[in-house]
């Protein structure tokens, strides 16, 4: 039988030791610090209307699976804003405002190319309603946007003609925030468009991907990411998010 002598107990005592500082500096390099919104943070909720989700007018795949993703999120944010795509009847983004052309094709107009879409969130409408179960009694701001019959705006910060401004970098400048985090739908165009515009706006930006979800029309969901990526955008994951 063996006999443990003083030394080495000591020995496997310092070893155990060592092993326990390793495993510590393994977790701690395994997880980042995660990122707490402060007082100057806000949480943007891109569309989350009942036309872009299941039994809506264009609807994006799981749309709704953005819901519970962004209710979890939400109490996190001091500041969270909305917003609406509200468009009037026959606006320039409806394929049927165009006799013989269809749903997804492109068009030219004044402002440049436009996907036409089918008709959706029209103003006052209930498609165009935010969807029942989103939960944030707080958010303090509500951007309706495509309201203008000519223009369409898939930025929650500049319209589709990139002149006209929704009011919201105004909004954000004056509440003095500094960070900007996107979430909702549809992550390659609404959400895509918000987040680069947020970020030519100076704001740090930062999208959770799995508060969003993407139509991908003609590969466009990876032609976004690479965008985003490009500019700075980034590309994070509700898990990153301190909701203490
Ligand atoms: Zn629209």
């Amino acid at each position: 039988m063996m006999h443990m002598n003083r030394r080495s107990a000591l020995q496997l005592l310092s070893g155990a030791a060592s092993f326990s500082i390793a495993a510590r500096a393994g977790r701690l390099w395994a997880q980042p610090r995660k990122l707490k919104p402060d007082a100057a943070s806000v949480l943007i909720v891109v569309d989350v209307q009942n036309c872009f989700i299941a039994g809506g007018t264009l609807a994006v795949p799981r749309g709704e699976d953005v819901v519970p993703v962004i209710n979890r999120v939400a109490p996190a944010f001091q500041n969270v804003v909305l917003t609406q795509d509200w468009h009037p009847a026959g606006h320039a983004s409806f394929a049927s405002s165009y006799p013989g052309r269809k749903p997804f094709e492109t068009i030219k107009l004044a402002y440049g190319e436009q996907v036409l879409w089918p008709d959706h969130c029209v103003q006052g409408t209930s498609d165009a309603a935010l969807d029942k179960d989103l939960n944030i009694p707080q958010a303090e701001l509500i951007v309706r946007k495509g309201f203008r019959r000519q223009i369409d705006s898939y930025s929650a910060f500049q319209e589709a003609d990139r002149k006209t401004p929704t009011g919201l970098g105004g909004y954000l400048r004056e509440r003095r925030m500094r960070r900007v985090f996107v979430t909702g739908l549809a992550t390659d165009f609404c959400v895509a468009w918000t987040a680069l515009d947020a970020r030519r706006a100076g704001f740090d930006t930062y999208v959770i991907e799995d508060a969003c979800r993407g139509i991908d029309l003609n590969g466009s969901l990876a032609a976004a990411w690479k965008k985003m990526a490009e500019r700075g955008v980034r590309r994070i994951q509700s898990t990153d998010i301190e909701l203490g």
